[in-house]
């Protein structure tokens, strides 16, 4: 950390720190972006040790052999890019696979104390064995990867404190299924959750995992867990005894990575594990969160489904050892009773490692001979990729699945709309299975066999495996100190749709802006309106193609249409037409909005399509933070108005011009916070008003070399050739 000194606790949600990320980890659908803004750096190996993992592009059906060939045929181009990238500059490629982020940075590369970035919301995972890592976009990622200070807001601390003890079908996954319940999806923003107490000591390792992982459920930028003996025995089992050696020295010599006595929350909130019970979270909302006692007659109260079409376990959250020999001891209950699942049954390891000790201790035996489909090491159905035969996309019919993840939005795994997930343990899910009754809870009931009503005892299992683990097949893993090859060809063909090699931005010509009003924005506009997902994910690597989603969900303030801008001879384009016209025509363009403009994700090509199509200003009421910082990256120019009522004076076609950009920027920003833009109306009217803007130094500086990454770029090319 740079640039902190004195009172701690007083920075906490004020102040910004630079942040110096001790390694930056890529999953392979943002990683396209990162790498591709890292390429136009320069830069010959990353500052940090960085990886790749392959585990978003494949499609989960009829079990991990055939699923994988098919997806890595479909994805080959995107593959052979991330793989050609990771020889050139050094980064361990973990191919497809492999397994899920998420597993591989808990088993490889999280450490207590550890900082790290990682381009996927669930980067948080690796707090479970006491690391600080963040979930951000590709270029935050690049920061990393360049070794440039990250900026973050300080945030605030949340103390959870755990007393007691997990026992009978309770589990970690309730912890925070029951925490997302008390904070909703918004509790945790700005916090990083820090969970203490004596509860802490009884959870394993790759519990804390799950916990940490879905801290992005309620917001958190990151949660964490002190050091353990949980974490020593993981670590050991994972062949880093001597980093354990090292977190034992930290905490004894030093009491570092523990939870500090007396140490000031933020906000603090309580769980007692001895009565906490299993709970259900949904549907399309993960903080839904409803015990397992009374799920049976809230279904029926909100007319939920009255079955359960299918039950999946795995992804990131919950494919660890432990969840897995706890669920395998259910189905050998199950089988022992001669009773078999009503409905289809779905796992997925979350790495090859866990995948190959758990074929070698029987368990894959057990889930298959029961009828279960073993799915590739990878994100599958967790993310959208689950070709579903039994229920149509279009079924316009609810159906119900219980799962083991993390996210439970609408369309989110078999892309119907109608499908609803209800997040739970894989303990939960896997009983399901066999009942297919959404009144069913396997903690009190009964299933009816032919010999007699059948009860569940208690799963139980291993939190490490008694033979240790293996690592499986070779060819899933890469070169474990990977040199930056100069001589590397990274090949993107003029022909892809799905990837495009990136042209930095033009610098800042040293004059004054003139641009025209493109359009002019009414009421909520986040991220998703700027810069739609779906079926445009697959672009992420084409910038050009990508853009032409831009603000596709943007209401027009002057015709009330969505999508539609006019031109200055009144023909009528849609958004991203009539920007891509303008750059043609070499008519920078502005477009005009509201409050809380940009607000949702950090996704960063809401500010890298807006620059691409031949914007220079969004100017509006209010900025959501992220969306801001993201538009100066990509050197952009955010302003507001400093008296909201301007915004009814202005009108498409209105040609802006700032009057006094060249004076801030030879201030460095410190000009007191003002621009004034003059106004040139299509009636020949005029007149100036006044904008703010909140451009540091730093941002000045990425916006007078047309973005963060051409700044950087041109730092670093300037200290190789320095070297
Ligand atoms: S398994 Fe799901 S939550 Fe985890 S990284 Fe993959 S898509 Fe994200």
């Amino acid at each position: 950390m740079v640039g902190v000194n004195g009172d701690l606790e007083k920075l906490r949600g004020e102040q910004y720190l630079k942040l110096h990320p001790d390694r930056v980890a890529m999953q392979d659908a943002s990683a396209q972006t990162a790498l591709l803004q890292f390429m136009t750096t320069g830069m010959s190996r990353t500052a940090v040790p960085a990886s790749i993992h392959c585990d978003h592009l494949i499609v989960g059906k009829d079990g991990a052999e055939s699923d994988l060939t098919s997806s890595i045929a479909t994805n080959k181009e995107v593959f052979d890019f991330l793989q050609s990238c990771g020889e050139k500059y050094g980064i361990q490629f973990w191919g497809p696979g492999s397994g899920i982020i998420h597993q591989i940075v808990l088993e490889n590369f999280s450490v207590p104390g550890l900082m790290m970035l990682g381009t996927d919301l669930h980067t948080p995972n690796a707090g479970g064995l006491g690391a600080i890592a963040i979930g951000v976009g590709g270029a935050d990622a690049v920061d990393g990867l360049t070794g440039t200070p990250w900026e973050l807001k300080a945030p605030k601390i949340m103390g959870v404190k755990l007393t007691g003890q997990l026992s009978g079908w309770s589990s970690p996954k309730d912890v925070i299924t029951h925490l997302a319940g008390i904070l909703t999806v918004r509790g945790g923003t700005g916090y990083i959750v820090e969970y203490f107490g004596e509860g802490v000591a009884n959870l394993s390792c790759t519990g804390m995992a799950t916990i940490c992982n879905m801290g992005a459920e309620i917001g958190a930028t990151t949660s964490t867990f002190p050091y353990q003996e949980a974490h020593r025995r993981y670590l050991q089992q994972t062949n880093r005894g001597p980093i354990a050696d090292a977190a034992d020295v930290a905490l004894g010599k030093y009491s570092f990575l523990k939870a500090d006595a007396g140490a000031a929350y933020d906000k603090v909130i309580e769980i007692d594990l001895n009565t906490l019970e299993p709970h259900v979270n949904g549907p399309f909302t993960p903080d839904l969160s409803t015990p397992i006692s009374t799920f049976g007659e809230t279904a029926k109260a909100e007319e939920w489904p009255a079955t359960v079409s299918a039950g999946l376990i795995g992804s990131c959250t919950n494919s660890s050892y432990q969840d897995m020999s706890r669920a395998a001891s259910i189905i050998r209950q199950a089988e022992a009773a001669g009773i078999k699942p009503k409905i289809p049954f779905f796992v997925t390891p979350g790495s090859e490692q866990i995948r190959a000790t758990i074929e070698r201790d029987g368990l894959i035996d057990v889930f298959e001979r029961n009828g279960a489909v073993v799915l590739a090491n990878a994100c599958g159905p967790c993310i959208g990729q689950w070709d579903r035969t039994d229920v149509p996309k279009t079924s316009t019919e609810s159906n119900a699945i219980f799962t083991s993840f993390n996210r439970n939005f609408r369309a989110r795994n078999d892309g119907n709309r109608n499908t609803m997930n209800f997040l739970t343990s894989p303990d939960i899910v896997t009983a399901m299975i066999y009942s297919g009754d959404m009144n069913y809870n396997p903690v009190t009931d009964s299933i009816n066999t032919e010999k007699g009503p059948f009860r569940f005892e208690p799963p139980s299992g291993d939190e490490l495996p008694n033979s240790g683990f293996i690592k499986g097949r070779e060819k899933f893993y890469p070169d474990p100190n990977p040199q930056p090859k100069a001589d590397v060809q990274i090949n993107v063909s003029p022909e892809s749709d799905r990837l495009q090699l990136l042209e930095p931005f033009a610098p800042w010509s040293g004059d004054e802006l003139t641009t025209t009003v493109l359009l002019k924005v009414e009421g909520k506009c986040t991220t998703d309106h700027i810069s739609a997902a779906g079926s445009w994910l697959k672009y992420k690597g084409h910038l050009e193609n990508i853009s032409y989603n831009t603000l596709i969900g943007a209401v027009n303030k002057e015709t009330g249409e969505v999508n539609k801008a006019y031109d200055l001879n009144g023909d009528a384009y849609s958004i991203p037409e009539l920007m891509f016209k303008w750059k043609e025509d070499k008519r920078p363009w502005i477009v005009v909005a509201e409050h809380n403009y940009g607000e949702g994700s950090a996704r960063e090509h809401a500010a890298m399509s807006p620059r691409f199509t031949g914007g220079s200003i969004i100017l509006v009421k209010s900025f959501a933070r992220i969306h801001e910082t993201n538009l100066k990256k990509q050197g952009m120019l955010p302003l507001t108005f400093a008296d909201e009522a301007d915004y009814d004076r202005i009108s498409s076609g209105d040609e802006l011009t700032t009057v006094d950009l060249r004076d801030m920027i030879a201030k460095d920003g410190n000009n007191g916070g003002f621009l004034k833009m003059h106004v040139k109306k299509r009636d020949g009217s005029e007149f100036e008003f006044l904008c703010k803007h909140t451009m540091s130094k730093d941002q000045i500086d990425f916006f007078k070399a047309g973005s963060a990454i051409n700044y950087i770029g041109n730092l670093k090319k300037e200290q190789e050739a320095n070297a």
